[in-house]
């Protein structure tokens, strides 16, 4: 079970689909370590080549940059023997930390195979005692879920599966957040939850992302970054500023850490994370 010493500040990347591309990531990243962040994650994505670029962009982080690592993996696109595979492929290149999700689902599961995260959390815990797994979980309810109630108690049996730490859905108002961790608390999730931040550079990207994984847009936010909108300065000026006084805020309410949905674009992050100056470390 992980325990938390000081907040843990961690950043999500995605794997570049070229080598340049790539290769400019590391840069970003190993310029990151200066900030000691506790870990970075890199995301999975259903398809051929993703497969890869995942395992060899977690490798090369943990191995050659030297920060911990947490590789995403998805049921989505598999196969129980292709997770199960991958799995292996994971633990054999030295990652410990996997965050078990479903991912978005648009066909038929075939008879046999992994149909939610819980099944994956099994999975992994079973075959491979020793990582530590994390999930995700959503403060303002996973948009095909019938409720929130439905949602936390779905949330609890993927715990109950051996989950060590959930990470959030992004959000941009902290009431979601101690709302949820509340009701989560009396249900008997007793994981750390920790929350999911995505400083805002971009408000038609960040619009549409919101659409995409249901959070909700606070007028009081986003009436100012419309009326700025064509202004990339004055946007990206008000999306840190926002995330700074978010994370400011969680800090103080003791959360156990803060995950950067960076979008591969680390400045604003840096920034952010630079003034909450955070230097936490997870601690088995
Ligand atoms: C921190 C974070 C990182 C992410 N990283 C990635 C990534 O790298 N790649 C990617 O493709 N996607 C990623 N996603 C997106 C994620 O895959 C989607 O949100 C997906 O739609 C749900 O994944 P899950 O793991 O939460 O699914 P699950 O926990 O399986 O839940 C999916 C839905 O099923 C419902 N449900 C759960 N159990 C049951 C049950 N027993 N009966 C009926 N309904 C049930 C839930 O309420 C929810 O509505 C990430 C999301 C977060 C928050």
């Amino acid at each position: 079970m992980l325990e938390t010493s000081e907040p843990c500040f961690s950043y999500e990347f995605f794997p570049p689909k070229t080598e340049a591309g790539l290769r400019k990531l590391y840069g970003r990243i190993e310029h990151l370590s200066e900030l000691n962040p506790s870990f970075v994650s890199v995301t999975y994505g259903a398809g051929g080549g993703s497969r890869q670029r995942t395992v060899a962009m977690a490798q090369h982080i943990k191995k050659e940059i030297g920060i911990e690592v947490l590789a995403h993996l998805t049921c989505v696109g598999h196969t129980r023997a292709e997770l199960e595979e991958l799995l292996d492929e994971l633990v054999d290149v030295g990652v410990e930390n996997i965050l078990a999700l479903r991912g978005d689902r648009h066909d038929e599961v075939p008879e046999g195979e992994l149909i939610y995260a819980r099944e994956l959390v099994a999975l992994a815990r079973k075959r491979h005692p020793h990582l530590c797994i994390g999930a995700a979980c959503y403060p303002e309810t996973h948009l095909e879920s019938p409720s929130p109630e439905h949602d936390l108690r779905w949330t609890k049996e993927k715990v109950d599966a051996g989950v060590d730490f959930l990470i959030t859905q992004l959000f941009f108002q902290n009431s979601s957040y101690s709302k949820f961790a509340m009701q989560a608390n009396a249900l008997g999730i007793d994981v750390p939850i920790v929350p999911g931040l995505m400083p805002i550079t971009n408000v038609k990207q960040i619009e549409r992302f919101a659409r995409m994984c249901g959070a909700q847009t606070p007028a009081v936010l986003f009436d100012r970054l419309r009326k700025w909108e064509h202004d990339e300065q004055a946007v990206m000026a008000l999306g840190m500023e926002w995330a700074i006084q978010q994370g400011r805020e969680l800090l103080s309410f003791g959360v156990p850490g803060l995950h950067f949905y960076t979008l591969n674009s680390s400045l604003a992050t840096r920034v952010v994370h630079a003034s909450l100056g955070g230097r936490g470390r997870w601690s088995a």
